[in-house]
């Protein structure tokens, strides 16, 4: 195997009931149903005993809340979007999980924790505050963050791992500040276009597809592959996954990173399909892994091993991994 790190599975899930569209007005969904889709998640996962990375949304830990002297959730330095307007907390109801489930989840965190696979409990902020944007101040994201470890304190979890809302990344250092080992980075490998590409991916899975952690500024970026989404691919999801296993096969050749994201509601729309395609990734993963190929692993405990194999290298990692991350 020409590269220093071995193949790794990860999964990254944004969990975000109400927050993820709550300052997207235009945007519908029903999340009534999140906590079954969960616990159906969970149920695959320990199936297979494949663990996840469940980037919870810092406000989802909070049994209820309340204003203080009249504002909501002053420890929070708004954002000052061009795009948004009022004050960011407006739609949170102050109130409870039993009167409003969908705005807390303290059960949910609990559930993911007492799974048999073993979890992680990451962050994806404390109210979705978008940190790539230019409206979002250092100050406003560390704010977030803060509230974030103190939220997922009170439920005895520590956070470790970021996944930035709506994927825009930004201010790293803070993360870094705070303790953070990972976060997940954009693909920024360009996706097969021509048709010759398209059919090498399908077939035997194509190196350009591969992506690999990076070591930047004291915290790993662990790229994500691909959004897994059979609900956009109502007719060719059965091919998409054959193409998603080449690529997990081309990941193993590779000694690479294979990061599948996706939110709950992702599986909405066509569970059945969904989840038997998930099923399909899992399992292909669990037989590499039976094979001693492929370790299936967190955000967190992938990004531990990395810093443990930096520590016994003479060479900094970090040279080697850009080198390798090659033309990406
Ligand atoms: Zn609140
Ligand atoms: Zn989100």
């Amino acid at each position: 195997m020409a590269h220093s790190s071995e193949a790794a599975f990860v999964i990254s899930i944004d969990t975000e009931m109400a927050w993820g569209l709550v300052h997207r007005p235009e945007q519908t969904y029903r999340y009534e149903q999140e906590r079954a889709d969960l616990d159906r998640l969970l149920d695959l996962f320990d199936h297979h005993n494949i663990p996840a990375t469940w980037a919870v949304v810092g406000h989802l830990f909070l049994s209820s809340c309340r204003p203080v002297d009249g504002v909501k959730h002053p420890e929070i330095v708004r954002p000052e979007y061009d795009w948004f307007h009022g004050d960011w907390f407006a739609d949170d109801p102050c109130s409870s999980v039993d009167a409003d489930p969908i705005w807390y989840g303290p059960d949910v965190v609990e559930s993911i924790r007492t799974a048999t696979a073993r979890h992680e409990i990451a962050s994806h902020g404390f109210s979705h505050i978008i940190a790539g944007d230019p409206g979002c101040s250092r100050e406003s994201f560390a704010s977030e963050v803060q509230a974030s470890l103190d939220a997922a304190a009170s439920v005895g979890a520590t956070l470790r791992s970021m996944v930035h809302p709506r994927n825009r990344i930004g201010h790293v250092d803070v993360l870094a500040e705070q303790g953070f080992v990972a976060y997940r980075g954009r693909r920024d490998v360009v996706a097969p276009s021509g048709l010759g590409d398209r059919v090498v991916d399908m077939v035997t899975g194509s190196e350009r597809t591969t992506v690999r952690p990076l070591y930047e500024d004291g915290i790993w970026n662990l790229p994500a592959t691909v959004l897994f989404d059979v609900d956009a691919r109502p007719r060719t999801w059965r091919l998409w996954i054959r193409q998603m296993e080449r690529r997990l096969d081309q990941a193993v050749a590779n000694g690479s990173l294979f990061h599948l994201w996706f939110h709950p509601h992702n599986l909405r729309d066509r569970p059945e399909a969904s989840f038997a395609a998930l099923d399909r990734i899992c399992a292909a993963a669990a037989r590499h892994r039976s094979a001693g190929r492929l370790k299936t692993l967190t955000m967190g405990s992938l990004a531990d091993q990395l810093n443990e194999q930096m520590r016994n290298q003479r060479q900094p990692v970090s040279a080697q991994l850009r080198t390798d991350n090659g033309d990406t």
